[in-house]
């Protein structure tokens, strides 16, 4: 492809993009296909010659486009969102284009030195204090894998990488049992295994039961257990259930533990003064990782991890081979030995021009909104006769459902809201999900989405309560 041809084509993608997010309610937010449509659409075999963009770009939107489920949708309510925004759709862009590897600061000084100080300013924009430091992850599941990967390190005098698990007692993980399954994974595949994770019940907000906990850890040290580390939610994939960073950080104190704090999709929040509260007794925390490219309108991926002792995470996975000494070793950050990876995205670049974009101030506003939106029709659900809330909702994760008067048995109760979630998401207007808390199938709306406003919130909650006389009718 030559310049001209790599011009012409940038701006018919850049069109295509512009209107793709003016027009993004025209689409279905779940996408309708079967299993197996788009894979019938695709050739079996590679293309042996080149074949013309015109082509390539028509088959992207006849063949991809019906099978994509439109995240950035402003009626997208589902999971978390993995919001993007246009400002950022830009930087990735120049990322793509300067296709830069940042393993070490020599492969592109500004980008190591850019995410270093991107780094202090989302670390100060969220509260933490300047005793941490942040790098860059793929994913919180990542940045979970390091932070119990460094606690066992650290624990074992940095023995274990080297000789293994073989003659180690028996390490306990605590998390509450609404805990994301990325907690259980981190510690199948960092060699503790998940019969030793240990999850302990959780009190009537959802969060962890710390009396519990501390019962728990007294037993387990009893039985002759290692008690290794805690893992905190701040906000739980379900219900973004709050636990006490204090009283576990007090525990974790007390029993020598390491204590991380998942807050991948609630961390964001912390932007707002009036949530810092969530981060009470935060000096006891080791590591606390958040996803930018949840709430934060950077798009995927992006995950900022931060560390009381960024020593013992870069002793944990530093391997200096020759070929990749640099003779900037000494003075310089080399983000390959912060992580799993060797080989880096630039994913500093984007939330530089996100923040910058939008502002401090600009960011919050926006996060403000969205929790206002939420509490908004938590009020109207909490008024209604036909609906109830099924927990507390202290940011924007509403989780509800149809509550008729007349029922009272569960499974009935859950299979008719389960019925009412199939219709929603079959109609295509709206994308919502759901989760199971205390047994009962509960209905998950989340307000985040970076475009959401105040008529996209009304337009889906009448369509709620339009659907369900469909239903009652039936
Ligand atoms: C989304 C989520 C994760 C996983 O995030 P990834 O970045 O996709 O790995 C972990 N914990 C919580 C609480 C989450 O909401």
């Amino acid at each position: 492809m030559n310049s001209e041809e790599f011009r012409k084509y940038a701006y018919e993608l850049v069109n295509w993009m512009a209107d793709y997010l003016d027009d993004i309610e025209s689409y279905p937010v779940k996408s309708q296909s079967k299993p197996g449509d788009i894979l019938h659409k695709l050739p079996a075999h590679p293309p042996k010659e080149g074949e013309p963009f015109e082509k390539i770009f028509h088959d992207f939107q006849d063949v991809i486009i019906p099978g994509i489920t439109h995240w950035q949708h402003p009626q997208f309510f589902a999971y978390f969102p993995a919001n993007s925004s246009r400002i950022s759709v830009l930087a990735e862009m120049l990322t793509a284009t300067l296709g830069t590897q940042c393993m070490s600061w020599v492969t592109s000084p500004a980008a190591t030195e850019l995410e270093e100080r991107v780094m202090e300013w989302l670390r100060d924009m969220i509260g933490l204090p300047e005793t941490f430091t942040g790098v860059i992850q793929d994913t919180a599941s990542t940045a979970t894998i390091c932070a119990l990967l460094t606690a066992r390190e650290k624990r074992s005098e940095f023995q274990t990488n080297k000789k293994g698990l073989y003659s180690q007692r028996k390490h306990i993980v605590y998390c509450s049992s609404e805990s994301h399954s990325s907690i259980e994974k981190a510690v199948k595949v960092i060699g503790l295994g998940s019969a030793n994770l240990c999850r302990i019940p959780v009190d009537d907000t959802y969060a962890i039961a710390s009396g519990r906990l501390h019962n728990q850890i007294e037993d387990d040290i009893e039985k002759g257990y290692v008690p290794l580390a805690v893992v905190a939610a701040l906000g739980t994939t379900g219900s973004t259930a709050i636990d006490s960073i204090k009283k576990l950080g007090d525990i974790a104190e007390k029993f020598n533990m390491w204590l991380h704090v998942d807050a991948a999709y609630a961390g964001t929040a912390l932007v707002l003064p009036e949530y810092r509260w969530m981060i009470d007794g935060i000096k006891h925390v080791d590591s606390f990782v958040f996803n930018p490219h949840k709430w934060m309108f950077t798009n995927f991926d992006c995950s900022a991890y931060f560390v009381q002792d960024p020593e013992a995470l870069v002793k944990t996975f530093e391997i200096l081979p020759e070929y990749l000494k640099t003779n900037e070793d000494e003075p310089v950050k080399n983000y390959r030995d912060w992580g799993l990876q060797l080989g880096r995205r630039f994913r500093a670049l984007k939330l530089w021009f996100v923040i910058r974009h939008y502002g401090f101030s600009g960011l919050q506003k926006k996060i403000r909104r969205h929790i206002e939106m939420a509490q908004e029709l938590a009020r109207t659900i909490d008024n209604s006769t036909e609906f109830e809330l099924m927990a507390p909702v202290p940011l924007n994760t509403i989780c509800f459902r149809y509550r008729p008067e007349e029922l009272d048995d569960l499974e009935k109760i859950n299979t008719i809201n389960e019925e009412l979630l199939g219709h929603l998401n079959a109609s295509g207007k709206l994308f919502a999900t759901h989760t199971r808390l205390d047994g009962a199938y509960v209905i998950r709306l989340v307000i985040g989405q970076t475009e959401v406003e105040e008529r996209h919130v009304d337009e889906a909650w009448e369509f709620i309560c339009e659907t369900l006389e469909l239903i009652e009718t039936e």
